[in-house]
């Protein structure tokens, strides 16, 4: 809409684009107003008539495959609002905790550490994708009840992976933030079953994921309508997997952020694999632009029943806590 488009004349194409049976979005910054139409739009020659209308400025066609997740669609940052965490504004939100939730006193005493570090987002999987079926699976309901306790204890919010649609209105129950592992990033069905729950919805890129996938998995949860989505760079596999487990994509995180609104973190504990590279590529990836970090951190790493060698020791918490500090004041950020 032009910039002196009065209300009236916003609420006219509204209601014009409804009458033609597609919904809404409406961006409103301070020199513009953006009325996207949502729907599958293709070749109808109806939406034409809007640019005629008053108070509109110009019709644009978004050409991205991905749609409501581009930056035409919505050019400003979309700010994730999980109960007063806001992830995707000037604060970084640093995500933390076990891999797996394994028992009420690891859990606790992470979640404690976590706490007292001034971070307000504690990880932990009760759901566990392992590459062995012979792995530790994770503690399933009796996690999301333990993560719920830490949240009554410490007032930390919750974030919790799900696995598979037949989990989601469980881990929905507990969590304040659904999220979808880098192997199930391409589960479409699982997509939209997490997406109708209007949680929060931290998306990690698969490791075998071309960023415009990634993108596109995400257009599968706003297309369902509900925009709080969180993208997360967590390492894609390579050709040399000597060193670190994955190569943590630092350039992904401006490519997501130039092509889409949505708040994007990093994980430099899968990213790497590997304890003592940790928190330099987390760092690295404050320094890149990243609005927030999941981290994994275990009392005891030696006795991890999941990622043990990338965990770093909850004592260090506290030291996590000021280098990520420093270098957000370094890129004018708070955390
Ligand atoms: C996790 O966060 O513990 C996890 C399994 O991550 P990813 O899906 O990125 O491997
Ligand atoms: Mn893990």
């Amino acid at each position: 809409m032009r910039g002196d488009a009065s209300p009236e004349q916003v609420n006219a194409v509204e209601s014009r684009i409804k009458e033609m049976g597609f919904e809404t979005a409406l961006t409103s910054g301070e020199l513009q107003t953006i009325v996207a139409v949502r729907g599958d739009t293709k070749g109808d020659g109806r939406l034409d008539g809007l640019g005629d209308m008053a108070g509109v400025e110009s019709l644009l066609r978004v050409q991205k495959p991905y749609k409501e997740a581009s930056r035409e669609f919505h050019p400003s940052n979309t700010v994730v609002d999980v109960g007063g965490v806001k992830i995707g504004g000037n604060r970084v939100v640093m995500m933390v905790g076990p891999c797996a939730v394994e028992s009420r006193e690891q859990l606790m005493a992470t979640a404690d550490a976590v706490k007292a570090s001034g971070f307000s987002i504690l990880r932990g999987g009760a759901f566990k994708p392992r590459t062995s079926p012979y792995s530790f699976q994770g503690m399933a309901i009796e996690g999301l009840r333990l993560l719920a306790e830490a949240r009554e204890k410490t007032g930390l919010k919750i974030v919790t992976e799900v696995m598979s649609e037949a989990d989601v209105q469980d881990v929905a129950a507990y969590a304040d933030i659904l999220q979808i592992g880098a192997r199930t990033m391409h589960t479409f069905r699982l997509l939209e079953r997490v997406a109708e729950t209007g949680k929060p919805v931290l998306l990690k890129r698969g490791f075998h994921a071309t960023i415009k996938e990634w993108l596109l998995a995400a257009e599968y949860i706003l297309k369902i309508g509900n925009p709080n989505v969180i993208l997360c760079e967590r390492g894609i596999r390579s050709f040399d997997g000597e060193f670190a487990r994955n190569v943590l994509d630092l350039t992904a995180i401006q490519i997501a952020k130039k092509e889409s609104h949505l708040p994007v973190i990093a994980d430099p504990s899968h990213g790497t694999g590997v304890r003592e590279f940790v928190v330099p590529m987390a760092r690295a990836a404050i320094a890149a632009g990243a609005d927030g970090l999941i981290i994994e951190s275990h009392p005891n790493p030696a006795e991890a029943l999941s990622d043990g060698p990338q965990s770093i020791p909850t004592a260090e918490i506290p030291d996590l806590a000021k280098e990520m500090q420093t270098i957000a004041a370094a890129v004018g950020r708070t955390l």
